[in-house]
């Protein structure tokens, strides 16, 4: 390596306020009561939760409603009602969480190879990253719109193949797939 290679910084000098980390304070102080006044004097997202809901979830661009917030999973269906997922362990491959449990079958229809006998999501373990719908290959799993997931035992929040096909139920009106 030649010596006009190398570059030599010099030290920043730091006033005493600097070193005390004075500004940095100040800035962030300010910038959490400029919050703290917007959201008392114009009651910009304020709302009474649980009687009052946010209506206003960030959607798609393009005029379909297509919320981009990630919340319950759901298992999408066909057009027979029967579970989309064909068990290519694609989602729980791609999990970073290992939050997805499933157990191939041999299909009892036709048109696919297998289906998943078991297949359940520990929602407490999810970081919401949207990476198994994502990686899904056939658009079986969907994460929607719900915000609000509620439990009092940690066996609740284990969402299985029946309890993610009623969330589709619940939920393909307002989001379609
Ligand atoms: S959203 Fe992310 S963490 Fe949650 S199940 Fe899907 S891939 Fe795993
Ligand atoms: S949900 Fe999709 S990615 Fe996951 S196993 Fe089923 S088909 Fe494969």
């Amino acid at each position: 390596m030649k010596d006009s290679d190398v570059i030599v910084l010099d030290e920043p000098r730091l006033s005493l306020a600097d070193q005390f980390y004075l500004p940095q304070v100040l800035a962030g102080l300010g910038t959490t009561m400029k919050h703290m006044l917007k959201t008392v004097l114009v009651r910009d997202r304020v709302i009474q939760y649980p009687e009052e809901r946010r209506e206003d979830m960030p959607v798609d661009e393009g005029g379909i409603f297509k919320p981009s917030y990630r919340g319950v999973h759901r298992l999408n269906k066909d057009e027979e009602g029967r579970v989309k997922c064909v068990a290519c362990f694609m989602c729980s491959t791609a999990c970073p969480a290992a939050c997805i449990h499933i157990e191939a079958g041999e299909s009892p229809w036709p048109d696919r190879e297998k289906y998943p006998v078991t297949f359940w999501i520990d929602e407490l373990r999810c970081i919401y990253c949207g990476m198994c719908e994502e990686a899904c290959p056939v658009d079986a799993i969907e994460l929607t719109s719900i915000y609000d997931l509620v439990g009092l035992t940690r066996q609740e929040m284990i969402f299985d193949k029946e309890k993610l096909l009623r969330v589709y139920d619940q939920t393909v009106e307002q989001e379609p797939m």
